[in-house]
């Protein structure tokens, strides 16, 4: 029998050989471990398995029936069909994309295990589900009650024979002949307190277990591991940046900030005043500041970032100011250029769409010292853009910016200090995962005399109405947002356009008002035009997609109206919901749900209506959906996470933050286990080398 070791190249395993080899390869599967880090995606088991009349939307289910028919659709989208059907009913399969090899893999009365979302549309139907055709075999398998594993497939793995079937094979019988146990660098003690299993339990259990109960123990020992990785860098990343020393200094805060206070038509809140202070500490600090300031939208973050500028610019030093959307930068620039000009402190804006000529102006200027603050867009970042003395770094919106954007931005200074703002509320769970190598700042008050937004939510039928009240609304001199969540038509999902919509709109209901569009496809230069015409009240109701998300300010908006709000993330609605009430009128806010609506969807639209605190809403947001894109994990530049949950696996992560606290605090007594198990994050820290938080 073949004697096979955890780095055994896959290709000398039984069945392999060079070609599927190469297939595996180019999944990033070389070894034996490899392989086996490959961890099935979902199980077949026979309790959890839905009869087909039973499945409800928005589910995630498997069903197992036999193909009644198969063939392709055509419309404004081809997409290959299957109905499947068991004893209780029927559902159509779809798929946009393989057209052909679909085709050839159906034949009529083939047995299928199938898993996916469930979703309506003229009936139940799933799109793009896994597949696990079941044969004499595999249906002894299901039927013995076992659990069988079934692994992520693509079509390049399914034509070389590696489905979940052949991946099966490899596994099982790896697990048969493997020879050592996968070596576990965290001590004992550490997930015995968990109640978790070795690491090598972990593993072999994920692709074969015995029990449901036992899927979800391994899940949590992998997450252990997964989220111990995950914090080092983080770690480390704050060890190293506190080694540094800066070569600028600032003296105490002078005039100009006291004439520039003065300047404002309101007082600051006594939170805007403690963020201050927290920032103007850190900047007088030796090592550079690193700090986030975190605050719900509206809070009034913007005046302490440009009172940090302009403590910098007392002190000779530069200060770059970065947006992620032209409107938003420009915005910011029109609002405080003449009230930093009147203290003597020059401000510049640097944008994409600036005729060149401009561009290069502006560009030299800075590079000569004569701007101090200079505000714009991702075009900060380009090469032909260098600050003569650049102390101080703004990031505003930074979720919505890659970790290697903010990395250039902040490599034209030496050793500058940083500020990074989101409106983004954190989870103090996620705040500690994600910045832990940034101090926080907090603004948790908004400004006096805010009226809350009321928040309703309405089914589709009540659109006329909502339409009434929106003309009406008009009528009183306010202006509107309508929001919709796609550009344009889609055969995959049934969901309201914002070009259909205003192609109707504009000729009915709202044909005698100013009715203007805006979405990520129309040019910058054009969407900003539509934007200030919008705000200098030339427009009445603005359609848009998502677009308008971040920063617009327009405090004569008091009324927005979200399509599909039931698809939309509870962040992001309220996100949405921040660019209205900001004046002094009543703004309302009216999500409009369609139907079917499932039931976690109309959860989220009772709590989006009730709860106006962006930070409950975030912990809801996390627990209703799972953290993912929302909260920009990825973008953070962290390792992707693939079995932990930030929010189920929150007491692993505390462990593993206490966990690391020691590690880092005693490193030089740390007993001979845990010194391995640095050493072990360590190197694989360094072999990754990400660079967090734009040092
Ligand atoms: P965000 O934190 O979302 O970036 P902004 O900085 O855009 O919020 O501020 C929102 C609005 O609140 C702006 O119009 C700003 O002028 C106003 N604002 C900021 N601070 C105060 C304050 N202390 N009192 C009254 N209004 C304020
Ligand atoms: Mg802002």
């Amino acid at each position: 029998m073949p004697d096979i070791k955890l780095n055994s190249p896959l290709q000398y395993l039984k069945g392999v050989g060079p070609r599927k080899a190469e297939v595996l390869a180019r999944h990033g599967m070389d070894t034996v471990r490899d392989l086996l880090d490959y961890y099935p995606r979902v199980y077949l088991d026979r309790t959890n398995v839905v009869p087909i009349a039973q499945l409800k939307v928005d589910e995630y289910a498997t069903i197992i029936g036999e193909v009644k028919a198969h063939g392709i659709l055509y419309g404004k989208r081809r997409r290959y069909e299957v109905i499947l059907q068991d004893d209780t009913g029927g559902i159509s399969l779809l798929w946009f994309q393989g057209i052909r090899f679909w085709e050839r893999l159906f034949k009529k009365g083939q047995k299928f295990a199938v898993t996916g979302v469930v979703s309506y549309f003229m009936g139940t139907q799933m799109i793009h589900p896994d597949l696990e055709r079941l044969d004499e075999n595999s249906d002894r398998m299901v039927h013995a009650g076992r659990i069988i594993p079934v692994y992520p497939q693509t079509a390049e793995l399914t034509k070389a024979g590696l489905g979940s079937k052949g991946l099966r094979q490899l596994t099982s019988f790896i697990f048969e002949h493997l020879t050592e146990k996968i070596p576990d660098p965290v001590p004992a003690a550490e997930y015995k307190r968990f109640s978790l299993p070795t690491l090598h339990e972990a593993v072999a259990g994920i692709h074969y277990p015995e029990s449901r109960g036992q899927i979800e123990t391994c899940r949590r020992r992998l997450s252990f591991n997964e989220l111990l990785n995950l914090q080092f860098f983080v770690y480390r990343n704050k060890g190293q940046k506190a080694a540094i020393v800066k070569n600028h200094s600032y003296q105490k805060p002078g005039e100009k900030l006291t004439e520039l206070k003065n300047q404002l038509p309101f007082e600051l809140t006594a939170a805007q005043k403690k963020v201050v202070r927290e920032i103007f500490s850190d900047l007088q600090k030796q090592r550079p500041m690193a700090r986030l300031l975190h605050g719900d939208v509206g809070c009034g973050k913007t005046v302490v970032a440009v009172l940090a500028a302009l403590y910098a610019a007392e002190n000779g030093l530069q200060c770059s100011f970065m947006a992620p959307t032209e409107i938003l930068a420009e915005q910011h620039f029109r609002n405080w250029q003449k009230p930093l000009e009147v203290v003597g402190v020059k401000a510049g804006l640097l944008t994409s769409s600036l005729k060149a000529p401009q561009k290069k102006k502006t560009a030299e200027l800075c590079a000569e010292g004569e701007l101090d603050i200079l505000f714009g867009t991702h075009a900060l970042i380009y090469d032909y853009v260098t600050f003569n003395r650049l102390g101080l770094v703004i990031i505003d919106e930074q979720h919505r910016f890659g970790v290697e954007q903010r990395g250039k931005l902040y490599a034209k200074g030496d050793n500058p200090d940083l500020l990074v703002m989101t409106a983004t509320p954190i989870p103090r769970t996620l705040t500690l995962t994600l910045y832990g190598d940034l101090d926080i700042s907090t603004i948790d008050t908004l400004p006096p005399g805010r009226k809350p937004v009321r928040t309703v939510w309405r089914a589709a039928d009540a659109l006329p109405n909502v339409y009434g009240f929106v003309t009406d609304e008009i009528k009183k001199g306010g202006q509107v947002y309508i929001i919709y969540p796609l550009i344009e038509k889609s055969e995959q999902m049934e969901l309201s356009n914002v070009e259909d919509a205003y192609a109707e709109l504009s000729q009915t209901v709202f044909k005698d008002y100013r009715v203007a569009l805006v979405h990520g496809r129309v040019k910058a230069k054009d969407r900003d035009e539509i934007l200030r015409r919008f705000r200098d009240k030339e427009i009445d109701i603005l359609l848009s997609t998502t677009v308008i998300e971040v920063g617009i300010d327009n405090p004569n908006a008091t009324v927005m109206i979200v399509e599909n709000a039931e698809r939309f993330g509870l962040a992001q609605l309220h996100q949405l919901r921040g660019r209205v009430g900001r004046g002094a009128k009543q703004a309302t806010v009216v999500a409009i749900a369609h139907k079917p609506i499932s039931e976690i969807g109309q959860k989220r639209l009772e709590y989006f209506a009730a709860e106006s605190d962006g930070f409950k809403i975030a912990e809801a947001d996390l627990m209703l959906r799972g953290p993912g894109e929302i909260f920009g994990v990825r973008q953070s530049g962290l390792p992707e996470l693939r079995t932990a949950d930030l929010w189920r696996d929150r007491d692993l992560l505390e462990g593993v933050r206490l966990l690391l606290e020691r590690l880092f605090a005693d490193y030089n007594t740390l007993d001979k286990n845990y010194l391995k198990l640095y050493n072990y994050l360590n190197t694989r820290a360094a072999r990754m080398e990400i660079n967090l938080g734009g040092g």
